[in-house]
């Protein structure tokens, strides 16, 4: 995000009772950057190819049913990966067409949906086919069907994330003994296989190891196509991964050095022979998402200051479980929601939820925090406040998109310069330099909310 965007919403998510005592927690989403980050996506390939592409966002990324209206409207469908993300897709208007449905784990039940319904579905597996099979031969359908290979090109820095490492879950394990084989050979046994789909990326795995993977999807496909003796596969599905910087507002690696790379070491992949579909999600969304938060308490442990702010586990999982390898900023801003200045003190930022651990940042050397002071937590617009965790019964926050008009500030797409004056992060008062407009994405969860969802209609299932 902007920082100096970021700066105008925050004051104004506190002159505007967004944020306050009661309310000590909410999201942001900056809807501009979201626009700029779909538009990037969608001209990085445009300036490679000419093929047909359907950029499907990643509903795992940030499943908010306004979200995946507006990249709707941006031109976008959507990849979903269970029922629920489906329910959300449609939810939102996404049509069947533009849907892709890629879980490993789906039942006969949602295959049966998805082919009824005409969404592209990618087969995990050798079984999963066995499945399609049956149902192929029952009823006719329009849904393009692939199977998900795992090029086992290697791990990134973070084992989790990895998904083709030589023992990943996902997809069939192309360099195993007689594997690459087999998919050519289920693929010449059925005339429906059209695609081929793999996703050798996500956070921590270098581009040029992502396009390695795709290379090697491209190179089966082209020896499916030569052993049929016509263009049988027709599609490539190239999934999501592109890595997002979380050290500052750079939006780098861009989409465009990305479709670059892969015309420079998969040229045949641009060529027009394939259609192409795309999977990225935390790209498109985490660096238009803030976490803020006030700061409930300071008081100092071993000589160390501590704020304790609202935000920590329950919206920062995985930061907070793995800190090491999901590093977060914290940007501290005073009770008005001005950028924080004074001397630079190493302290920690703890969450609200009862284990020593919930902290956001450890040691971490920022503004010394007061009593009232609000914190921002930038770059979590993805996988963070979308994705819940109920430590502590804490509630689901607030989510709220924003749009700034006027003072230079409204229509930038993440560029620091230009802002005439006024904006910027060391202005005392931004008022008149822009004006912010929230809406409602998500409302806050209430407590008649937390007890329904917590057995509060069965309370006597275990007494009676
Ligand atoms: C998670 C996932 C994505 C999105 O990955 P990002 O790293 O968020 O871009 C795309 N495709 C599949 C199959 C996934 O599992």
């Amino acid at each position: 995000m902007a920082s100096s965007r970021r700066d105008l919403a925050v004051r104004a998510a506190v002159d505007q009772g967004l944020l306050s005592a009661a309310e000590p927690v909410v999201a942001l989403l900056d809807t501009a950057g979201i626009r700029a980050s779909a538009a990037a996506l969608t001209s990085a390939f445009a300036a490679v190819t000419d093929a047909p592409v359907l950029h499907a966002f990643a509903v795992k990324a940030c499943p908010l049913v306004p979200v995946l209206r507006l990249l709707r409207e941006a031109g976008l469908g959507v990849e979903v990966a269970s029922p629920g993300e489906l329910a959300l897709a449609r939810a939102a208007g996404v049509p069947p067409a533009d849907t892709v449905l890629d879980s490993p784990a789906k039942t006969p039940a949602e295959l049966r949906q998805a082919l009824a319904l005409g969404i592209a579905v990618n087969a995990d597996n050798l079984q999963e086919l066995a499945r399609l099979d049956a149902l192929v031969a029952s009823a006719p359908t329009a849904s393009p069907l692939g199977i998900r290979v795992n090029p086992q090109v290697g791990a990134g820095s973070i084992g989790a994330l990895s998904t083709a490492t030589a023992t990943s879950k996902f997809g069939v394990a192309l360099r195993d003994e007689g594997a690459r084989k087999a998919v050519v050979q289920a693929c010449l046994e059925r005339p429906w296989l059209t695609r081929l789909h793999t996703h050798t990326g996500s956070q921590g795995v270098p581009l040029a190891l992502m396009a390695e993977g795709v290379g090697e999807a491209y190179a089966l496909a082209e020896d499916i196509n030569h052993a049929a003796g016509r263009q049988q596969i027709d599609t490539l599905d190239i999934g999501g991964g592109l890595p997002v910087d979380f050290h500052s507002d750079e939006e780098t690696p861009t989409y465009a050095e990305y479709a670059r790379l892969l015309a420079d070491t998969v040229p045949g992949l641009f060529d027009g022979r394939y259609g192409l579909v795309t999977e990225f999600g935390r790209s498109l969304l985490a660096k238009h998402g803030t976490v803020l938060a006030r700061v409930e308490y300071t008081k100092t442990s071993g000589g160390r200051p501590i704020a304790v702010t609202h935000a920590g586990v329950q919206l920062a999982t995985r930061t907070v479980y793995a800190p090491d390898a999901w590093p977060l900023r914290v940007l501290a801003y005073d009770s008005e929601g001005r950028p924080r200045t004074g001397e630079v003190t190493v302290q920690d930022v703890a969450g609200p939820a009862c284990f020593a651990g919930d902290l956001l940042a450890t040691g971490r050397a920022l503004p010394l925090l007061h009593q009232g002071d609000v914190v921002a937590v930038p770059d979590t617009g993805a996988y963070y406040f979308a994705h819940h965790y109920a430590y502590n019964s804490l509630p689901r926050p607030g989510i709220h998109g924003f749009t700034v008009t006027g003072g230079g500030a409204g229509s930038g797409n993440g560029g620091a310069g230009g802002d005439a004056g006024g904006a910027g992060s060391g202005s005392d008062d931004a008022g008149g330099a822009g004006v912010v407009a929230f809406t409602t994405v998500r409302k806050p969860q209430t407590l008649a909310e937390i007890v329904a969802e917590s057995g509060g209609a069965l309370a006597d299932a275990l007494v009676g």
